[in-house]
């Protein structure tokens, strides 16, 4: 393994830590790989117990994809990165004991891998960035994130549910299925009447638990449209988020912003972060679809980063926690 230089590493990269199981291949930076299965309903949300049932019916065919489309054999792999913390327990354990297993057998490192800081550094490596902040908008993480001194530090978070589940219980409310956002951004389109709705900044931080509830008995009150209800909400909870992230910019003096996480998907969002960004002389970056939803190899790519800088992947040091900070994590690579 040593004898290879960092771009011609194969690195395998295995994402588990909420609703998609994903495999990739990297060679290097290059991409070889990157599948993935999403848990998803017609009706109803995530329930923990299902999502694990679901990454133990797909886990061998998302990584037998991965291998056969980026034409390596199993046992060329250098290295094996995965994602060991925070999320949800159930699908935590099923990526742990897959990625155990297979670090056995193949006689290779593992490297656990925080996937929030992944989602930063798979911005970092796609796009021009380098010292971003970076606004991490996903299912159950929202939070504005910077390096300073040493480690990748919260400057602002939601302080009850990610933007993401708050998207996706709206659209529950509404009788959509699980994920919401793709479908609240589309209905979003045909809305257009503007709703006040409650806007909660607190600081650095925001919050969406009363909004949630706000909305529960707008819909139950059948006086809007859900495209103008879609509309709405996009506007009020984007402006929130787009307002913390500029207050991150302002006490840093970065000039860069990345987005990452699923709700980044969303073409309003990137929008406003871009108009934010343009009027106080920074930039705004956002790297593929592919890349910004949970997958694997934005995981691959950061264990890689810390193996270079001498994480030894030692199968002792890979318990799971679905808890950890992003503030807790030591960066030895920056
Ligand atoms: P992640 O946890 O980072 O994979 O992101 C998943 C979350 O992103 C889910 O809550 C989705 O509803 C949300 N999402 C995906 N695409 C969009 C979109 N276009 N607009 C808003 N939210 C989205
Ligand atoms: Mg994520």
């Amino acid at each position: 393994m040593a004898k290879r230089k960092k771009n011609e590493v194969l690195v395998l990269g295995i994402e588990a830590t909420a609703h998609t199981f994903g495999v990739s291949v990297l060679k290097g930076k290059k991409v070889l790989s990157n599948e993935r299965k999403l848990f998803m309903t017609e009706q109803g949300g995530m329930v923990p117990a299902r999502v694990a049932d679901h990454h133990v019916e797909f886990c061998d065919k998302v990584f037998l994809a991965a291998i056969k489309k980026a034409k390596i054999s199993l046992w060329d792999i250098d290295l094996i990165a995965f994602s060991n913390s925070p999320g949800i327990g159930h699908s935590l354990r099923i990526g742990a004991v897959f990625s155990r297993s297979l670090a056995l057998l193949l006689g290779k490192p593992l490297i656990p891998v925080n996937h929030c800081i992944a989602h930063l550094e798979i911005g970092r490596m796609m796009t021009p960035v380098d010292d971003p902040v970076l606004l991490y908008a996903s299912g159950a993480n929202t939070q504005v994130i910077a390096f300073e001194s040493g480690k990748y530090r919260v400057f602002g978070e939601t302080l009850d549910i990610g933007v993401g589940n708050f998207l996706d219980s709206f659209g529950r409310a509404l009788g959509l299925g699980f994920p919401a956002g793709p479908k609240i951004e589309e209905l979003a389109c045909k809305g257009k009447n503007l709703i006040s709705l409650p806007y909660t900044v607190k600081g650095m931080d925001v919050s969406f638990g009363g909004l949630l509830t706000n909305l529960k008995a707008k819909i139950k009150s059948g006086e809007y449209s859900t495209e103008d209800l879609c509309l709405s909400v996009q506007e009020h909870v984007f402006a929130m988020l787009v307002e913390v992230t500029e207050r991150a910019l302002a006490h840093t003096g970065k000039k860069q912003v990345i987005l990452g996480g699923g709700v980044a998907c969303n073409k309003r969002l990137q929008e406003m972060s871009r108009v934010m960004c343009g009027e106080r002389g920074a930039k705004s970056y956002c790297p593929a679809n592919e890349f910004l939803v949970d997958n694997a190899a934005m995981i691959a790519w950061a264990g890689l980063l810390k193996y270079s800088a001498g994480d030894k992947g030692l199968l002792e040091n890979t318990g799971i926690d679905p808890y950890e900070r992003t503030d807790s994590v030591e960066i030895l690579y920056r």
